[in-house]
């Protein structure tokens, strides 16, 4: 595992703006001290797609979150800090998503899942340096994560990347208005050879 893996400096942006949001700019400030990210304290990456952040800095910052939440409150704040982290991303960076300017409104339930499934996931791996892929089954969709953040976290026993889940249903309900049973089933964290995440078809009722 390549202590170095880099990400592009917006990645780490938006997860940094999102905890802001979620926790207030001092819930950040005690989160990027947790971290040992104090480089960034009032300093974000800029918002471009250089290089220059890794995946153990995004995953210290998820850790981070954790630590300082608590265990009880952890799943569910990364989970809100998901859904704005993609907010921010198609706010600052509209074209790697590849969803700027697509017309969804007249499309079926079912398509509109996939266009935005399969636009995040050609967006992680080409831009993100985050290999993943989809798979379409009856009643849900697989989204595959090959490489993640949560492998430089530790060894867990339960799944940990409620942020991904988050984004998941943020970018779901931007192209649907509805909201979805979301589940990673799969952890690199946990030993698997994969983050994967459950996503049922059917929107759960309102
Ligand atoms: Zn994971």
């Amino acid at each position: 595992m390549a202590e170095d893996r880099q990400m592009p400096n917006v990645m780490l942006r938006n997860l940094l703006e999102a905890i802001a949001e979620v926790l207030g700019e001092n819930g950040l400030k005690a989160v990027l001290n947790a971290a040992g990210l104090q480089r960034f304290i009032d300093n974000y990456p800029p918002n471009n797609m250089d290089r220059n952040v890794t995946f153990a800095e995004y995953g210290a910052a998820e850790q981070a979150v954790e630590d300082v939440v608590g265990p009880k409150g952890a799943k569910m704040m990364l989970t809100r800090i998901g859904r704005a982290t993609f907010r921010y991303a198609l706010e600052e960076q509209p074209a790697v998503l590849g969803l700027a300017g697509v017309a969804l409104k007249a499309l079926p339930m079912n398509t509109r899942m996939k266009i935005v499934l399969a636009s995040l996931a050609k967006a992680a791996t080409k831009d993100v340096n985050q290999p993943t892929d989809i798979e379409e089954h009856d009643d849900h969709f697989l989204f595959v994560v090959s490489e993640c953040p949560c492998r430089w976290r530790g060894k867990k026993d339960k799944p940990v990347c409620f942020v991904t889940v988050g984004v998941l249903h943020g970018a779901l309900h931007w192209a649907t208005g509805k909201n979805f049973k979301i589940e990673e089933i799969n952890c690199i964290a946990m030993g698997d050879d994969a983050c994967r995440y459950r996503i049922d078809k059917e929107p759960l009722e309102d």
